[in-house]
């Protein structure tokens, strides 16, 4: 693995703006000119579904809903494919993720050891809101079928899980866990929060 690449995981509930905050810290360090690359593992998962020709997901909301099996399947390639990403990257690359994933068969660890291994990643970030804030967005989104729970206190289950998942890989890893507060309107803070936090690495 190159020690050229920084590897940090940013995880975040649906509904707590972690894709929207990715996108404006890779704005962010294109102007300053930081090598910051941001990697969807749902969107990887999507691409190899694609070659595997999986009929029953045809959008990334179909993921979660299918068996176990194959979601765990795409899980494990999708980990491979981004190991093979970090060789060739030289700088930060962020993986947008989740610590949990609320299937039907319950909470899906979404970085259980193999996982780890593969990514080897030196921070978790967890981006967090106000479970009204998260269930308000959730309502307001209507590009995705978030048919996700809309009940405040499954949002509040949700993120405490997040946080257990988010402890496990601490231990596992080694690597701190940051939480970061997206609140509303201020995405640019959350990526600018995370941004200094990759700076304290040294620069590859
Ligand atoms: P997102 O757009 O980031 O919410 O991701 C879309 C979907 O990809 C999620 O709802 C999950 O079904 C799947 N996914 C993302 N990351 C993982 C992971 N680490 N393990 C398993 N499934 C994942
Ligand atoms: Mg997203």
């Amino acid at each position: 693995m190159s020690t050229e690449c920084h590897v940090v995981v940013v995880t975040g509930i649906p509904g707590s703006g972690k894709s929207t905050v990715c996108r404006k810290l890779e704005l962010l360090a294109k102007e300053r000119g930081i090598n910051v690359k941001v990697v969807n593992y749902g969107d990887v998962m999507m691409e190899i579904r694609e070659q595997l020709s999986i009929k029953s997901i045809e959008t990334r909301d179909d993921i979660r809903k299918t068996n176990i099996e194959t979601q765990r399947r795409l899980q494990s390639l999708a980990a491979k494919r981004i190991a093979d990403m970090i060789k060739e990257t030289k700088g930060y690359l962020i993986v947008d993720t989740h610590m949990s994933i609320l299937t039907e068969d319950g909470y899906l660890a979404g970085l259980p050891s193999h996982v780890l291994e593969e990514l080897r990643p030196e921070i978790f970030v967890l981006i967090e809101a106000s479970p009204e804030e998260i269930l308000k967005r959730r309502l307001k989104d209507k590009s995705r079928r978030r048919d996700v729970e809309r009940r405040e206190g499954g949002v509040m289950e949700e993120l405490q899980f997040s946080r257990f998942m988010a402890a496990a890989c601490a231990v596992l890893s080694g690597a701190a866990v940051k939480t970061v507060m997206n609140p509303p309107g201020a995405p640019e803070k959350a990526a600018e929060e995370i941004l200094n936090l990759l700076l304290r690495r040294e620069h590859p």
